[in-house]
């Protein structure tokens, strides 16, 4: 534990050196870091199947590319993100300058989780040294695989006192986490999202929350089911469900119930083949824990399809409910798993009402062909972030920040968000102490006669 406090103290020491805030030095950083992962693709790859089954061109897609991406991006836009803003002026500032100016925090903390355990540390850690910081990384070690990586890797390409990592689990990162920070990005589940909060609160730091919820995703009866469950299914059970913004259930009239739930199973034969075991596409439960949590959210459910699971393998066929009641524990927790509830609703207004008695989503999704449904949806009800007629999308674009609201998160990332919320923006004035007269005004005495004048 000595070893964590002198990490973080190494790294103030060398963020107080300064050279982690010109622009030339991030950028090089930022370089360094795209080259790792383009000379490293194939060792992260593997610690990426080791921990998660994870393989083939959906992992590259999300854990690769996504962050070559990130860093393109970065190092195409910082030198315009880093400008100073200069804004409109008053009459009393008419002749001077007047700007916001973005800089660095100080000693970052990224807490990662395990279910896109590169891509979780690596995206905040971009935005984090485009905007000048120090960082320590702690990833999660449910996927000890890729933590260790990470933590032999980051040292060989980056400087190794602004940006160390810790790796371990609960008492490491509640020992990181009594440490001073200027800012904690936690991404994780909530209870342990509260925890961070609570740490945070004793030194005033700042947290970026990353959280989980239940998705909602609602299916409209004009809908083109046959595309609508294609979409859907891709989105639930990629990952094995596991995912923060999988659609967690589906709220639709009962009158397609049957056809929704036909059309899955189609969907999930043309993605897995007969015998999903055996298919190189279809992911496994992270651990023991989290297979039985997820098997146990089935007990008394009537299962309209699936519901097959391995203890020894923690495989659990993708699965589909029907007739939940909105009562059932399933309906309680984040399922975080490939088990699709269906609750039937009579009405939007249902639907609605339904989505708004329960804590905000990190994600919600609605199908269908009416525009005025759809946006009825989004100012009737509140989530991080929304996709119409698609699932997951929103977040391939580069521009949007990544978020959630209420129990599902706070503050957000990616991109430019990324960059400034590893930022303060500081209020800038500058005068010059000419034409003093000009400012008699507010001298005292301020004497009635002159206020007359
Ligand atoms: P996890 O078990 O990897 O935990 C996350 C981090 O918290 C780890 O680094 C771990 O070391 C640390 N941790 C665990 N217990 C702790 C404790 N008692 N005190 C201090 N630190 C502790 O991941 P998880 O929580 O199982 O992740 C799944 C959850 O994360 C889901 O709810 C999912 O929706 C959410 N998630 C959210 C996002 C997002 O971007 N919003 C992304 C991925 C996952």
């Amino acid at each position: 534990m000595e070893r964590i406090e002198k990490v973080v103290r190494q790294a103030r020491a060398a963020f107080n050196s300064g050279r982690s805030r010109s622009l030339e030095f991030r950028m090089q950083q930022l370089k360094a870091l795209e080259r790792m992962v383009k000379e490293k693709e194939k060792e992260i790859l593997a610690a990426l199947h080791a921990d998660l089954h994870k393989s083939g061109p959906t992992v590259y897609n999300t854990e690769i590319l996504s962050v070559l991406g990130e860093l393109t991006l970065a190092m195409e836009k910082l030198p315009s993100w880093a400008a100073p803003q200069h804004l409109k002026k008053n009459l009393l500032t008419m002749r001077d300058e007047v700007f916001v100016n973005f800089e660095p925090l100080g000693v970052v903390l990224i807490i990662g989780a395990w279910n896109y355990p590169f891509v979780l540390v690596m995206h905040p850690l971009i935005g984090a040294i485009a905007a000048g910081n120090a960082v320590v990384v702690k990833p999660s070690e449910v996927s000890e695989n890729t933590a260790q990586l990470v933590a032999d890797l980051l040292p060989q390409y980056l400087d190794q006192e602004l940006y160390p990592v810790v790796t371990g689990g609960a008492p490491e990162t509640t020992e990181l986490l009594t440490q001073r920070f200027d800012h904690i990005l936690y991404t994780g589940n909530t209870a342990v999202g509260k925890i961070v909060m609570a740490a945070a609160a004793k030194h005033l730091t700042p947290v970026t929350l990353e959280l989980g919820g239940k998705n909602p995703c609602y299916i409209d009866k004009d809908c083109d089911l046959a595309v609508t469950c294609r979409r859907i299914t891709w989105g639930k059970y990629t990952n094995c469900g596991q995912i923060c913004i999988a659609p967690d259930y589906i709220l639709c009239d009962p009158s397609i119930q049957s056809q929704v739930v036909e059309n899955i199973k189609a969907t999930l034969l043309e993605f897995y083949g007969e015998d999903v075991k055996s298919s190189p596409d279809y992911e496994r439960i992270v651990n023991k824990r989290h297979f039985k949590r997820v098997v146990g959210l089935l007990e008394g459910q009537k299962i309209a399809h699936g519901g097959e699971s391995d203890e020894a393998s923690c495989f659990i066929a993708p699965t589909i409910l029907m007739d939940v009641s909105p009562d059932s524990k399933v309906m309680e927790e984040e399922i975080f798993g490939p088990v699709l509830p269906i609750v039937t609703v009579k009405s939007i207004e249902e639907a609605i009402e339904f989505i708004n008695r329960r804590e905000k989503p990190l994600a919600l999704y609605v199908f269908s062909n009416n525009k005025k449904l759809i946006r009825r949806v989004i100012s009737e009800t509140s989530s991080g972030g929304m996709t119409a007629n698609d699932v997951l999308m929103h977040t391939v674009v580069p521009d949007l920040p990544f978020g959630g609201v209420g129990h599902s998160g706070m503050g957000a990332y990616h991109g430019r968000c990324s960059f400034e919320t590893f930022s303060h923006r500081r209020t800038c004035l500058i005068r010059d102490l000419r034409l003093d007269v000009l400012n008699k005004m507010r001298y005292p005495p301020v004497s009635q006669e002159r206020m007359d004048v």
